[in-house]
């Protein structure tokens, strides 16, 4: 027997028509990239988004077509993403920050047929899109004044393009597991994988995000995504925002400490979410100036682990909660929150910080597991800690292309590549990504949890551990210091520091200094780069 309800298709432009119906007049303020705050409405960027769709569709266009944005958060970027999901085209996000070869790369692979790019990207993009035979289109996202002299084939700019479509125009009705947007994972190991999003995905995705213990949003929010739409789709809030109605505050292409304040103190930003990068830079900011944020209620970081000293700030100098989240390209990306269950509600001080410094439990929508590497399952006792398994709605169960088939099981588990334990009332910390972990005597030994230390000790800037051939234990933990500018702290000083606070056999067999520790495009420390730099490096306890 069936059940006896509408058949609704799960569709992305359905949450633009519902903020444009029932939220139509609400701000969507951008600090444009020619510099100027310019702000729009749901209403006014619908019917944008609608002229988008004509004028693609006019074109040539066609559903399943990918069309690549090389662009900041900015209204034009979020009417351009619902104009290509609108005409059933495929938003693909390219992250600015890899190298031209690499983009060009990704670019192929999903054989772009037209590029929406700012300002600030027309010179990247003139060295790429040579490169990409399949790219017939190229809209710069600016009017005809700003528009720049360029090399790109077929270029138009923005405003003047929009200016030739009256907006009459019906979204294509679409089957709700049609393909909408596409992201490359960083590839740090290997090639770039592509996953690609559904209708459908996207906004189950949408709605899980929104759920009180999730990023609990509403229509009294006013949200600014610092994480770019070009990182993991803004974490969904491209689509969470609009369909609970918050107003939204796009920051453009300045992340420093003082533009991100100034958008949380004029806009009275309430929510608000980003990488550790862009939070260490704003508290900064903060205690060099003295300002407050009176008008911040919360804060989402995920992206890498959130430094406990960060959650301590935010929370006790500037009365901000702190979530700190978990996430991959692969699920949408959200897997896990840490906010505060019954259970926990008692906690104050540094055991409340101990629940915060774990990524948190998973929401309705996402399944996780942990399992040994003969695929196990694991106990959930806040210790024993394997590889993370995930599956749900809005999780990938293949890359574009097929590649990376080994990470998907006939039941449906992804293998995040994620270590970790998850504790007896659910929440997940990770311990370390699979190909980082060390192996010891046949022990894991977790690199981020001696990190985590060491960044504890007041002379270090940034600490990174990696695994070292060993003769007798296959591998042992080396310790890779960034001092504090004008500190000198010694090698027994660290090790004296760790002492005590983890089992003996995880201390570090060595310490060596360095001015720099590499980073991939999206902030993580690079391991495959310090590795080979240490490739030859002798243990003393060798
Ligand atoms: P990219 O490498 O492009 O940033 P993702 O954003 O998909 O790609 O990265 C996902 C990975 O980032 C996760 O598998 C995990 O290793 C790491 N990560 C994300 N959030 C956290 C977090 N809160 N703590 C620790 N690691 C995290």
């Amino acid at each position: 027997m069936h059940g006896l309800m509408q058949d609704w298709p799960l569709l992305c432009h359905k949450i633009l028509d519902h903020a444009a119906t029932q939220h139509g007049a609400r701000e969507i303020v951008s600090r444009s990239v020619e510099g100027p705050i310019v702000r729009t409405t749901y209403a006014e960027t619908r019917q944008r988004a609608l002229k988008a769709a004509q004028l693609l569709e006019r074109e040539g266009f066609a559903a399943g077509d990918r069309i690549a944005t090389l662009a900041w958060n900015t209204g034009r970027h979020l009417e351009a993403w619902y104009g290509i999901m609108g005409v059933g085209g495929v938003y693909h996000t390219l992250n600015p920050r890899l190298f031209p070869e690499q983009i060009a790369w990704i670019m192929n692979h999903a054989e772009d047929k037209a590029l929406f790019v700012d300002l600030t990207f027309v010179p990247l993009a003139e060295k790429i899109v040579p490169q990409v035979p399949s790219v017939k289109r190229v809209i710069v996202f600016t009017d005809k004044a700003n528009m720049p002299q360029t090399s790109l084939p077929n270029a138009i700019a923005y405003e003047e393009w929009l200016a030739d479509a009256d907006g009459d125009f019906r979204w294509k009705q679409l089957e709700e597991t049609a393909a909408c947007g596409m992201c490359y994972t960083s590839g740090t190991t290997g090639d770039p994988k592509g996953v690609v999003y559904s209708h459908r995905s996207n906004v189950l995705h949408a709605m899980i995000a929104l759920v009180p213990d999730a990023m609990g949003l509403s229509s009294r929010d006013t949200v600014l995504p610092v994480v770019p739409m070009f990182h993991a789709n803004a974490w969904g809030l491209a689509q969470s925002a609009p369909m609970c109605g918050a107003k939204l505050v796009m920051p453009g292409g300045r992340m420093d400490g003082e533009a991100i304040y100034e958008l949380l103190d004029t806009e009275k930003v309430t929510f608000t979410a980003a990488v550790p990068t862009v939070w260490l830079m704003l508290l900064q900011h903060l205690e060099e100036t003295g300002k407050k944020l009176p008008h911040l209620k919360k804060v989402v970081i995920g992206g890498s682990a959130c430094p406990r000293a960060m959650t301590k700030k935010f929370q006790e100098n500037y009365d901000v909660e702190v979530i700190h989240a978990w996430g991959m390209t692969e699920m949408s990306p959200l897997g896990t929150l840490a906010t505060i269950k019954p259970e926990y509600l008692e906690l104050e001080g540094d055991a409340k910080l101990d629940i915060q410094q774990k990524q948190g439990f998973a929401p309705f929508g996402v399944e996780m597991k942990v399992t040994d590497d003969e695929n196990h399952d694991q106990p959930w006792d806040g210790k024993t800690f394997g590889r993370l398994k995930v599956r749900g709605p809005a999780v990938a169960r293949a890359y574009y292309g097929g590649a990376g088939t080994e990470q998907f099981d006939d039941e449906g588990w992804f293998d995040t590549g994620d270590v970790a334990h998850i504790d007896p009332q659910g929440y997940m910390q990770i311990t370390d990504r699979a190909k980082d972990v060390i192996k010891s005597g046949g022990e894991w030994i977790s690199t981020i949890d001696l990190e985590n230390l060491a960044v504890g000790h007041p002379d270090v800037a940034e600490a990174a551990v990696i695994g070292i051939a060993h003769p007798k234990w296959d591998e042992r933990p080396l310790l890779v210091v960034v001092r504090k500018p004008g500190k000198e702290p010694s090698k027994d000083e660290l090790l004296g520091f760790m002492e005590g606070k983890i089992a003996k056999w995880w201390m570090p067999d060595d310490v060596v200094f360095v001015d720099e520790i590499p980073h991939t495009a999206t902030g993580k420390i690079q391991k495959t780069t310090l590795r080979k730099q240490f490739e030859t490096y002798e243990l003393p306890t060798a």
